[in-house]
């Protein structure tokens, strides 16, 4: 079974994604990461997305052996990640590999592309909104940073994130849109497993 949780950054699906596949006994995969990693491929020169090697070890994002799982997480990494993945190319090779990753058993899938593009016929779709003040609120906790800095940074990867015709910032047919505004995260996860429950009893 494939649960696909998208939304635009700071909804808090990576949380609440992790947080599911826990409580589900499901595999967790973190698509953003692996955009992430191939940013941090192209600022040390390697633009060849077909000669990384992105890997999954638990928590750990490994890039050609090498555990990035920190330093793909600062600002200037998330920054070029929304780059790099307004390429064609960067974006083809990615989907092919989370398509295989994907069909090899149970997953919590979160990105901005599971359920319209990686993974159309996922049993589950959840696109996970927030209010965009209070998106910047809970990235600025996350990292230590001021919100407001936070703010802009988030505005213009949700503008870089819907522009070039791509579809990485739009709900999929069918899915469930749920505004987690003022919602605490077990509040979230708890909806969400309950509707995975439904799905696996229909
Ligand atoms: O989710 P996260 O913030 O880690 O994603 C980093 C960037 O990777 C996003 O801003 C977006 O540009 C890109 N991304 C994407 N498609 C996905 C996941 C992430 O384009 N499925």
């Amino acid at each position: 079974m494939l649960v696909a949780i998208d939304g635009p950054a700071g909804a808090g699906k990576s949380t609440v994604a992790r947080a599911v596949a826990r409580a589900l006994g499901f595999t967790y995969l973190d698509t953003g990461a692996m955009y992430r990693a191939v940013a941090l491929a192209s600022t040390r020169g390697l633009d060849e997305v077909e000669a990384l090697d992105i890997q999954f070890d638990g928590d750990l994002v490994l890039l050609n052996g090498e555990d990035v799982s920190s330093i793909i997480r600062t600002p200037a990494i998330s920054d070029q990640a929304s780059v790099v993945a307004n390429d064609p190319s960067v974006r083809e090779a990615l989907v092919a590999q989370q398509r295989s990753i994907v069909a090899r058993g149970d997953f919590v899938a979160e990105g901005r592309d599971i359920a319209t593009v990686v993974a159309p016929d996922a049993e589950v779709k959840v696109y996970l909104t927030a209010h965009p003040a209070e998106r910047a609120r809970r990235r600025a906790a996350e990292l230590g940073l001021d919100p407001e800095d936070v703010a802009a940074e988030l505005l213009s990867r949700d503008e870089r994130d819907s522009s070039h015709g791509r579809t990485t910032l739009r709900a999929a047919p069918g899915a469930w849109e749920l505004d987690t505004t003022g919602m605490s995260i077990d509040d979230v996860v708890d909806a969400i497993v309950a509707r995975v429950g439904e799905a696996q009893s229909s």
